[in-house]
């Protein structure tokens, strides 16, 4: 149990903290967990070296660990590579100033995600510091509490992410270099994460807004396209889908994670949407600025995958304010789902190992 800590209603969603951690531990992180295997989300197609639009690259990795594997050709679904007039279209991260996608097919990595998990890089220093003050400082200031909810939520967002990035950055670490032996680091786990409850509550707040936009998107969702290939597994895949967004559980104990519905809607409505898109825009450009392969990977995954959960939240029953219908694009449903996974996966561990490590850690601080 987190003890009291955190308990009550997560801060402006619909569910309280007891309530996410049950239904993650009990439906949701096993869900994802088996459905974040299979070929549809564990295949991502990105362009990773596009030039940092603001500054001089000035990243270095010191592992060997930070590069990305790349899939041979031959493992990418042949359907992925090839454009289509589906569901979704053949849709990739390109460049900030990006060309359609088209003209820049050759320049894509394919990434087996599996193969290519989020963890302890090696990547810090002015580097890293830089790309987190430039989002925090000019792209989403944290506004006092009595500021409208709709100025928060970015910064709220963007805070929950860097907790379940710092998470997994903790949970799979390297501890001894020499005999490259991984495991966790707890006191990094405390000092980054834990020792600031804020950034939990957040970590809870990212991870029940993403997990609204899916609920919100599951007719689209359910109707989707999974095909990779693979008849089998791609009928699991459905099978697994409608399983997450039809959960009976999730539905009967938290059937609206997050209550989009007063957002943007007084006069300053507009105008507050279209600055959180511009902030989100930044965001997404400061993603090539990240000066270690594996961390811009992530990043750009879990960048796309809160602006797809935007993109779903700021449309109107599933009507988009543009009039046109809800259309996500392939990579979108893949960075969506594979988010929900990594905040699924840190809200399980700060659930089973939070308090612990608060009362060893804690009581160090406190009494040093
Ligand atoms: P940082 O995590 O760099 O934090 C910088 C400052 O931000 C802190 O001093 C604090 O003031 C503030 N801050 C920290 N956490 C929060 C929060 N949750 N909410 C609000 N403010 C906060 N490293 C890896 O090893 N593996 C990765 O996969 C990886 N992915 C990354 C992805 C991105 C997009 C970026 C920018 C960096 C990534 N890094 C990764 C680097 C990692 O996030 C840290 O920057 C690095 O480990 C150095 O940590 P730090 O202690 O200096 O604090």
């Amino acid at each position: 149990q987190q003890g009291l800590k955190y308990h009550g209603i997560v801060e402006d969603c619909c569910c309280d903290y007891e309530t996410v951690d049950r239904i993650n531990e009990d439906e949701l992180h096993p869900l994802l967990h088996k459905i974040v295997k299979y070929p549809f989300f564990r295949y991502f197609k990105v362009k990773l070296w596009c030039d940092c639009p603001f500054w001089p690259d000035d990243g270095m990795c010191r592992l060997r660990d930070c590069s990305v594997c790349e899939c041979p050709e031959n493992e990418f679904p042949e359907i992925f590579k090839k454009s289509s007039s589906h569901s979704h279209s053949s849709d990739d991260i390109v460049c900030q100033e990006g060309k359609p996608e088209a003209t820049v097919d050759h320049e894509m990595t394919y990434v087996n995600l599996q193969l290519n998990p989020e963890r302890y890089t090696g990547y810090t220093g002015p580097s890293a510091r830089r790309i987190w003050d430039a989002i925090y400082t000019e792209n989403c200031p944290r506004y006092p509490s009595g500021q409208c909810h709709e100025k928060r939520i970015l910064y709220k967002l963007i805070s929950g992410l860097h907790s379940s990035i710092s998470i997994h950055i903790a949970t799979d670490y390297l501890v001894d270099e020499k005999s490259n032996t991984w495991g966790q680091n707890l006191s990094l786990l405390y000092d980054r994460v834990l020792k600031y409850p804020e950034r939990v509550r957040n970590l809870y707040f990212t991870f029940l807004f993403v997990l609204r936009s899916v609920t919100k998107a599951a007719d689209y969702l359910e109707q989707a396209d999974y095909d990779t290939g693979n008849p089998l597994e791609d009928t699991n895949t459905k099978l697994l889908m409608k399983k997450l967004l039809r959960d009976g559980k999730l539905q009967a104990a938290c059937p609206k994670p997050f209550d989009e519905a007063n957002l943007w809607k007084g006069q300053s409505g507009p105008e507050l949407m279209q600055q959180i898109q511009r902030q989100f825009r930044n965001i997404s450009a400061l993603m090539d600025c990240v000066g270690c392969e594996k961390c811009r990977l992530w990043g750009k995954l879990q960048v796309l995958g809160l602006g797809t959960a935007l993109k779903i939240l700021f449309s109107v029953n599933g009507q988009e304010h543009s009039g046109q219908t809800l259309h996500m694009q392939r990579n979108e449903v893949i960075a969506l789902i594979n988010l929900l996974h990594r905040l699924s996966e840190s809200i399980k561990f700060v659930h089973e190992m939070g308090p612990s490590v608060e009362r060893i850690f804690g009581k160090q601080i406190s009494s040093s």
